[in-house]
């Protein structure tokens, strides 16, 4: 075997295990496995877990913190078209190096803290064109050995100032090579026209669709019912992601619980970022039964000046927040930010710790997902497509 990892503790299992990995996959879990693989893991009884995989990002804004002064920026909770108008200042200093270079460290960022597989979206706008697709593009070329990169192309300023021009430039950018569409509802004046044409060219290129949904904090749009509701119009059930759903702390219980419900029907997945409403946008649509993901979006640009790109501090950002406490609640949480994940985006090949899936695995410094969490544990092995890629915070590639 290519590689065996000895003594494994693995979540839900009583003894620890040995698992082997061969071709990048699993292919064997039992109490010993004689035969020495060619490189050796002793993980001592610590959790071996799937790769984290972080569904939101934005690779081709990121770090670009040294562009932007927050302190200029009038309050944090700004409305949507100004967070475009600054964004917009800063993305015309892209170029496709640039862009490449700072997705690339991101990628890093992520790896060494145990995410395997991320998705990005890329603005595609007149301001920046396709320099973004491009430079994020090249960065997923330049990473694919050790991280699998998802392109979600979109139009961030909607297609009302000019159609025809908007969705030429998307479709250029989805022929360059996306892995599925973007769209933004609030972007356009009829957010319900808006994710109709997302579905027709999403549906022509046979896509998946990712929708920033319902983005304003103090607003009270909510695109989220009609999107779960064309979903399944169309047949799309289980290719439709909803980030960030902001709209559902706007509404009352009982509207809410609806378009919750809409959403479970539909197998919409929904993915926040875990600071406010987390209640609202996460918890409550666990329990209702809707596949819920936690995510970085942006890291260190102008929509948010934070970010680690590290999914163990966002699962404990979303635990205090949503105010899960129990062994069992973390354990869940930390499955989310993974096998729920994985199924949210459609990862081919299986994730988790089953034989025949795909070996993208991390292996925490501790003995549970809520040890992991509440320690905010290190990652001290991080194996991507059965290759250890990663070693404390070290990339090895
Ligand atoms: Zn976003």
């Amino acid at each position: 075997m290519d590689l065996v990892i000895r003594n494994a503790t693995i979540a839900g299992v009583a003894r620890l295990k040995d698992i082997g990995i061969e071709s990048g996959s699993i292919v064997k879990i039992s109490d010993r496995i004689e035969p020495r693989g060619h490189e050796e893991i002793n993980a001592e009884g610590n959790l071996v877990a799937p790769g984290f995989i972080d569904v939101h990002m934005h690779l081709d804004k990121a770090l670009t913190l040294d562009r932007y002064d927050w302190a200029t920026r009038e309050i944090m909770a700004t409305p949507r078209l100004t967070s475009v108008n600054e964004s917009n200042k800063v993305k015309r200093t892209f170029t496709v190096e640039d862009v490449c270079e700072r997705a690339t460290r991101i990628a890093e960022m992520c790896i060494v803290n145990g995410t395997t597989t991320l998705r990005s979206h890329v603005d595609i706008d007149p301001v920046v064109g396709l320099i973004g697709m491009r430079g994020v593009l090249a960065a997923k070329e330049a990473c694919k050995d050790w991280i699998d990169i998802q392109i979600s192309p979109y139009a961030i300023s909607g297609f009302d100032d000019a159609p025809e021009d908007a969705e030429k430039l998307l479709r250029q950018a989805l022929d360059m090579g996306a892995d599925l569409m973007g769209g933004v509802p609030e972007a356009d004046k009829d957010g319900n026209s808006h994710v109709d044409r997302v579905f027709a060219i999403a549906k022509e290129y046979n896509f998946d669709i990712d929708f920033h949904t319902d983005q304003a904090q103090f607003e009270t749009p909510f695109a989220l019912p009609y999107i779960a509701e064309k979903t399944i119009v169309e047949g799309w059930q289980g290719r439709v992601m909803a980030s960030h759903c902001f709209g559902l702390a706007h509404h009352k219980p009982e509207i809410r619980q609806k378009a919750v419900d809409l959403c479970r029907e539909a197998d919409v997945s929904i993915c926040c970022t875990p600071f406010t409403t987390v209640n609202e946008r996460v918890i409550e649509p666990v329990e209702a039964g809707v596949n819920v993901s936690y995510m970085s979006d942006n890291i260190r640009d102008t929509w948010q000046p934070y970010g680690n790109a590290d999914m163990l501090q966002l699962a404990l950002f979303v635990a205090r927040l949503g105010r899960w406490r129990s062994n069992e609640d973390l354990d869940h949480l930390l499955e989310m930010g993974s096998t729920g994940a994985a199924k949210a985006i459609g990862i081919k090949g299986g994730h988790g710790l089953v034989v025949g899936n795909n070996a993208d695995l991390v292996v925490f410094e501790a003995k549970s997902g809520h040890e992991a969490i509440i320690t905010q544990a290190q990652k001290l092995w991080v194996v991507k497509r059965g290759r250890v890629v990663a070693q404390q915070g070290e990339l090895l590639v």
